[in-house]
């Protein structure tokens, strides 16, 4: 099968990291991004310089209609997609829960939940056999903050986890059948613009492992449940946390 991806939020963090592994393990890939070219480019360079084919597309994946320019672009420039991993995404706002704002919470789970289905669904909609597509594999970000529920930081953003959560699960066995399979990761703390100032350097020697994880570290998983060597996992939720 013909190994085309798209990494949404591939400019940086785990994307990145995905985006350019994933290049390493034979894959072409479209780099999603909402405002950061500069990043962006810089990705589909590491890319091409081993050997893949790439393109970086803007899109915010919060609005229906740039995910579908997304997959269309997609699709006429690198061929029929066999692989989505959902990497865009927020944590803000930091606070307690009596401190949250309307408009934060709206935007958080547009961006973490209803984006995230909508990924989902275009990925669907091409890659099943039951849509005359030729199968495929998506990987979906969630965390281990849906377990864990981030009390005093970000419980909204947990949530929205949990949303994740239960959607990779649901939408998985609806969809193994026609080729296609979902799984969902959940990575600790890992050493990316997403964190807060100083976190990384204050739960490194707290995490039960002694250090933050590096976004390498979550894309080889990543990477793997793309891969035919996961040809029997579906439905699965991967911690990539080292012990948390
Ligand atoms: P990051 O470094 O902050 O990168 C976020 C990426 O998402 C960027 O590429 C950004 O694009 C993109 N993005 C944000 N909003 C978008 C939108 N509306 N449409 C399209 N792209 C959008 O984050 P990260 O740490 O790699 O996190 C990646 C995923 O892993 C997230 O879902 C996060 O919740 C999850 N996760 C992270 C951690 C962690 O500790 N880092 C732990 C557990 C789970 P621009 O560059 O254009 O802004």
């Amino acid at each position: 099968m013909k190994k085309v991806l798209i990494v949404t939020g591939g400019s940086r963090g785990i994307g990145h990291a995905t985006s350019v592994l994933a290049a390493e393990a034979g894959w072409d890939v479209c780099v999603n991004y909402v405002s950061n070219k500069t990043r962006a480019d810089e990705t589909v360079a590491r890319i091409k310089a081993v050997g893949r084919r790439a393109i970086a597309v803007q899109a915010d994946i919060n609005n229906e209609q740039d995910v579908i320019r997304l997959f269309e672009t997609c699709t006429s420039e690198l061929g029929e997609i066999t692989g989505v991993v959902n990497s865009a995404g927020i944590v803000e706002p930091y606070c307690r829960v009596d401190e949250l704002k309307y408009e934060e919470i709206v935007t958080l789970i547009n961006v973490n939940v209803v984006a995230m289905m909508l990924v989902t669904r275009e990925s669907i909609k091409r890659m099943s056999t039951k849509n005359n597509g030729s199968g495929g594999s998506i990987v979906l970000l969630s965390s281990v903050a849906a377990r864990i529920g981030s009390p005093g930081l970000c419980v909204s953003y947990a949530a929205s986890k949990g949303a994740v959560d239960s959607f990779a699960w649901g939408a998985a066995q609806e969809v193994v059948g026609e080729g296609v399979r979902i799984n969902a990761v959940s990575p600790g703390i890992i050493d990316t613009e997403i964190q807060p100032k100083g976190r990384v350097e204050k739960a490194g020697p707290s995490l039960p492992i002694g250090r933050v994880g590096q976004p390498e570290e979550v894309a080889r998983a990543i990477v793997w449940l793309l891969s035919d060597d996961a040809s029997y996992v579906a439905g699965s939720n991967l911690d990539v946390a080292a012990g948390r």
